[in-house]
Parts: C-alpha cells; structure tokens; sequence
C-alpha cells in the first residue's frame, strides 16, 4: 500500500515527506494506522547518528493508532483495537523470559537494526528498500508494520492522539521512579533535567509520596511547570549550585536522584547530591563512549549506587494502561507536556524539541492523505 513517511537522509538535516510503498503484513505483523506520533530526543540522537542506525530510514517510536490488519497468526489484537506502539524485544533471551524485556539481548537488533531480525525492511520506494522497523514500528509514518511484542493495546475513551509518549518518553519516566527506584513516601529526590522524561518522573514521585522532589534545569519557564507538576523546589542550575542548593534544602543530600540529561558533569553533580544510601538512576541518551568520573570513596563508603534505566524498566502492556487509568482519573496529567504539530511540519517540530522551546512535541496524522 501507499504510505507517506517522513524519511531521514542525512545528519541534522531535516526529513522529508515522500510517498513510499508498506508491505503487507507477514503472519506476525499487524498493520496500524496511525493517529498520532510523539517525537523523542532518541529519534534526533538516532538522525545524528548517536548510534550507527543505517540510513535512509524512517524513524519513529512513539506511535499510537489503530490496528487496520493483522497476520495470520497475530492473536494479541484485532483490527479496531486502539494502540500504541512501543519498543521491540526477542521474547526469548535471559532478559526477556525474565521479564526484563528493555534489557533484550537483541535490544539494538530489534530496535535500531533499521529492519526485522531477518534484514528486510517493510518499506520501499522506486529505489528499492529504505529502512525501517525502527523500534518494530517507523512511526513517522501514516501507516506502521508492528509485532505482538510491541503493540500495547489501550483503552478506547482514552485520547488517542495524546497516547503515544507513554510509549517511550513518559515511561521511561515514570517507570524510573516507581519500577525502578521504588521511591516511596516521605522519599527525597532530586531530578536533574525537567523535560518530558524529568517530569514524567516527577508526577509519578508525586503519586508515590514523595515529600520533597528538587527540579533542576537552566530554563525557568520549566521549572514553574515542574512546580506545578509536583516539584516541592526548583533549582535554575544556570545561577546556583544544585549541589550546595541540594545539601541547603536537605540537610545531608537526597535519597535519590533521577537524571536525565546524559551530561557527564551532571550525573557528577546528581552523585554529589545523594545522602549515604541514596541511589541514582540515569537514563540519558548520551553518545557511545561518554565517560563519567566519580569519587571512589564518597559511593562506596555511603553505599552509594548508580542505576543504568531503559524505558523505566516497565512491562508495556500492564504499565501504560495503568498510566492511561490514572491520566482519566485527573492523577497523571502529561497531557500538559504536549504539542501538537500536523505531520507536514514534522521539522519543526522536530527542531522545537530540539532547542527545548517545547517539552514533547507529538504530530498528528490526519492533515496527511
Ligand atoms: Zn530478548
Ligand atoms: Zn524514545
């Protein structure tokens, strides 16, 4: 069938809308039409080149839609079911038969291989192939070729349109803070960076009683944001030390930090910020190689630890639909982290989250024949 993507042919250059031929799909794939489709800073580390993802591609993975066909042997869902699409895993590595799927064995094959396990791709032009089953979906796209394994079917009075982030983005907050880091009441916490992924953690530290939660960033119209998400105080780390800032507020440092830029100084400075036992969990895309430096004595004399997070370590299919619950009950509200661009200005959008004029920037399908 005929589908329009948006297709990454270069580093930092902008993609471009073309008419491309999608397969049918094979016996256990499913079709999806897209509604919607966030976009998240892996997708820009991914254009750049952050790891070596082949191109030209489709990128994508945050989508949410609703399932048009399906294969054969698909029983998961049915043609109708609102869905969103998440990441890919094997199903039958040591991580996934032990339902640590967001540390598959084949993460990078399933996800960033930039077609399926076999090396084809459902996507073509008159060239030939372009890549994609990016995260087993390319959802920068009017229509997606997705897997059991990652499909997440959600409830149908749910906004679709506003579904795909729990996706990636808003779990891998949120999953951070309860699945993860277990942060529980009268918790502190600090959480470097307040964009989308910051502040899906703050909301679910909120949920779990957390009583002090300390925002850091260096853009002040995010921090009245993060205030109003649940942050108890704010830190513009532009003007102050949120290390001295972080011993004012709390005597002896936080119980956990939750940092999210990637930026070796930082992960230094959420380090410096943990009382004796605190731990810090990091989930930022930083480029292969970053290397971070630590005092030695000050982790291992406290009991300090340091957590590597993938996607908030969340079982998908039980996991957003339990933030899409608590969203309808008026207790998560991430709504508030989203704009909304049509499709056709997919590099705007792209470029507003980039520069962090917006938090999560989603596009929305239906102005795209
Ligand atoms: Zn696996
Ligand atoms: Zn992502």
């Amino acid at each position: 069938m005929k589908i329009s993507a948006a297709v990454t042919r270069a580093v930092k250059s902008s993609m471009t809308i073309e008419q491309l031929e999608l397969k049918e799909p094979r016996a256990d794939e499913i079709l999806v039409r897209l509604v919607a489709t966030g976009v998240c800073h892996t997708d820009i580390a991914m254009r750049d080149q952050a790891y070596p993802v082949p191109q030209p591609i489709v990128l994508g993975h945050e989508g949410a839609g609703v399932v048009e066909a399906i294969g054969a042997g698909v029983s998961k869902v049915s043609p109708g079911d609102h869905v969103v699409m998440t990441y890919n895993s094997c199903g039958h590595c040591p991580c996934c038969i032990d339902d640590a799927a967001t540390y598959c064995h084949d993460f990078f094959g399933y996800n960033f291989a930039g077609g399926r396990p076999d090396g084809s791709s459902p996507i073509s032009n008159d060239d030939g192939p372009i890549h994609g089953n990016f995260f087993g979906q390319s959802s920068f796209a009017t229509h997606s070729i997705c897997h059991e394994r990652n499909i997440v079917k959600v409830r149908d009075d749910a906004p679709l349109e506003l579904l795909g982030p729990l996706a990636c983005g808003v779990q891998t907050g949120a999953g951070a803070i309860i699945n993860v880091l277990e942060i529980g009441v009268g918790a502190t916490l600090a959480v470097f960076g307040t964009g989308s992924v910051g502040l899906s953690g703050v909301m679910a530290a909120r949920l779990m009683g957390a009583t002090t939660i300390i925002g850091i960033d260096l853009n002040d119209d995010r921090l009245v944001l993060a205030k109003k998400l649940g942050c108890t105080h704010t830190i513009n780390a532009s003007g102050e030390n949120p290390v001295e800032r972080i011993m004012e507020i709390t005597g002896t440092g936080v119980d956990f930090c939750f940092e999210t830029t990637g930026a070796p100084a930082v992960i230094r400075q959420a380090m410096e910020s943990l009382t004796l036992r605190g731990t810090c969990g990091i989930v930022g895309a930083s480029p292969i190689g970053t290397e971070i430096s630590l005092d030695v004595v000050h982790l291992m004399t406290a009991g300090r630890s340091i957590r590597g997070i993938v996607e908030g370590e969340s079982n998908p299919d039980i996991f957003i639909p339990a933030l899409i619950d608590l969203y309808m009950q008026g207790q998560f509200p991430f709504d508030k982290l989203i704009t909304f661009y049509p499709f056709e200005d997919i590099n705007q959008a792209i470029d507003d989250s980039e520069s962090g004029k917006v938090l999560k920037s989603v596009v929305r399908m239906n102005n795209v024949e």
